[in-house]
């Protein structure tokens, strides 16, 4: 029943808005538009400022016209960059860019199959529960438009959200993720002139990352040092480095233990080393953050948005399965606040790259799960 042409046009009319984080502002102001046209009491929230970006998340909600509790629909509006001025070229039973950016189909698809969605419930008259639709801005720089939403807006306890890549794949556990930034504080001095007086912190920072475990820890634990940023010239002995990465499992204990590690790393690193001042031996000191980034998703089989998501498949014959990923997404946000949700495919591929691509068959596949999954929460 999903008009795939429409919906695929819908694509790339958003595949052409420029919306990197933080400058979601126009295709926002697009979807309050489309969303009222629809029926629904489209608003954008005041996020923008939390996060400091133009826009805010976009929230509509549609009256219920069957039975069954409010469902959540969710989708991201940025893309990562090169993502202005994207031209969308149809390749086949594909979609990719000209090649000089990345198409957005991480997320604009999911955004294209929600209101496809939407729209052909309105048509054809079909009922359907309550639906809550959720855009968020700055999903890629770390979840932060669905850390500021106020969820009180939110009636819905279950639902989808639309972020990866095989249609098969309705991922429904996740890692928890922690940050962490870490600042070496060494001391500065002439590198030619007195070296013996300075204490390398980036010398130290090597040090602590060449003693880390990193890379993936074990099947349910990975971990990255990411960023490094610090000294000032070549001819002086660095006092200061900062170094930033992360911590991932699917096991909380597992991932104490792996932040903690990271943190020691540096510690140990520091203690190794010294340099006198004067009467007094200095060593280096660490500064370390470590904070949560979001928590674990894992939903049980049980979990209603599961068992409408694979009714849906077998009714529309479509190969959905479980699974686990190893990334985060706003799901895991909305799940730390205590509500079910499942992040479906949408047939995305080689995301954040110049190389993305909507494979149409896998796109339009999920178009139909969504649209028979609404059913068989109105059916219950
Ligand atoms: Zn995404």
């Amino acid at each position: 029943m999903i008009e795939s042409e429409r919906m695929t046009e819908t694509f790339l009319t958003l595949a052409r808005i420029d919306s990197p984080s933080f400058e979601e502002r126009e295709i926002a102001e697009h979807l309050v538009a489309e969303l009222r046209a629809l029926g629904g009491d489209a608003i954008m929230d005041d996020a923008g400022k939390a996060v400091g970006g133009n826009a805010g998340n976009v929230f509509a909600r549609f009256a219920g016209t069957g039975r069954g509790p409010a469902v959540l629909l969710s989708a991201h509006m940025d893309t990562v960059s090169p993502g202005r001025g994207v031209r969308p070229v149809r390749d086949g039973q594909r979609i990719r860019s000209d090649g000089s950016t990345i198409l957005g189909a991480d997320d604009k698809s999911g955004l294209a199959i929600i209101l496809e969605v939407l729209r052909t419930l309105r048509e054809r008259h079909i009922p359907h529960p309550p639906i809550e639709v959720v855009f968020t801005v700055c999903e890629e720089p770390g979840l932060m438009g669905a850390k500021a939403l106020h969820l009180s807006r939110l009636s819905a306890q279950d639902g989808l959200v639309l972020d990866s890549g095989p249609a098969s794949s309705l991922f429904v556990r996740g890692p928890a993720a922690d940050r962490m930034e870490i600042t070496v504080h060494g001391r500065a001095a002439h590198a030619g002139v007195c070296p013996e007086r300075g204490l390398s912190a980036i010398h130290i920072a090597a040090d602590a990352i060449a003693r880390m475990r990193l890379g993936r820890i074990d099947h349910e634990t990975t971990a990255n040092i990411g960023l490094i940023e610090g000294g000032t010239a070549v001819n002086i002995v660095p006092d200061r480095v900062t170094v930033r990465g992360e911590a991932r499992s699917h096991d909380e204990a597992k991932l104490a233990a792996q932040s903690d590690h990271m943190v020691r790393c540096f510690h140990d690193a520091a203690a190794a080393r010294s340099v006198r001042a004067g009467k007094e031996i200095m060593q280096a000191e660490i500064e370390a953050k470590v904070t949560r980034d979001y928590n674990r998703m894992k939903l049980g089989e049980q979990a209603p948005v599961v068992q409408w998501v694979l009714a849906a498949a077998r009714h529309t014959n479509a190969p959905v399965k479980c699974e686990s990923t190893g990334g985060g997404c706003d799901a895991n946000i909305f799940n730390s606040h205590g509500l079910r949700i499942a992040n479906l495919g949408t047939g995305m591929r080689e995301i954040h790259t110049t190389g993305e691509y909507l494979l149409l068959d896998e796109f339009f596949q999920t178009g139909r799960v969504v649209l028979s999954m609404l059913q068989q929460a109105a059916s219950r």
